[in-house]
């Protein structure tokens, strides 16, 4: 499979998904596509796509690194039971980094924030 049209297929399948994906996950679904390339192959292209910020990495606790589409910054509220995942954007977060940072000598470039719990269903 050509490049370019590896990257279109990969576009698409994180356009039609609603939560983030992991290179298993992409793998599983090239196969029901018929289309078989390898896990580095894969993983290349998402570590491509994700220095020009089409995607960004996701930090799951049980599956590794995850990738979903680049979008308004937000954080995750996943459920430990169910494996839902919830999109959370904080009100004022610079603000609140601001605060934690201020006083250290540090110049921080990039964080990941992934809050684990059970979601309401699975509360009850
Ligand atoms: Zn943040
Ligand atoms: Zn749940």
């Amino acid at each position: 499979m050509k490049n370019t049209k590896f990257t279109q297929e990969l576009r698409g399948i994180f356009a039609a998904s609603a939560k983030p994906l992991t290179v298993a996950d992409i793998l599983g679904i090239l196969r029901l596509k018929k289309l078989r390339p390898n896990k580095t192959t894969i993983y290349r292209q998402l570590e491509k796509m994700t220095r020009a910020k089409d995607l960004e990495h996701v930090h799951f606790e049980s599956r590794g690194l995850g990738y979903e589409k680049a979008r308004e910054h937000h954080h995750h509220l996943i459920c430990n039971s169910c494996e839902k995942i919830e999109d959370l954007v904080i009100k004022d977060e610079q603000k609140m980094f601001d605060r934690l940072l201020g006083r250290k000598e540090f110049k921080a470039q990039e964080h990941h924030l992934e809050i684990f719990g059970l979601c309401m269903a699975c509360s009850r």
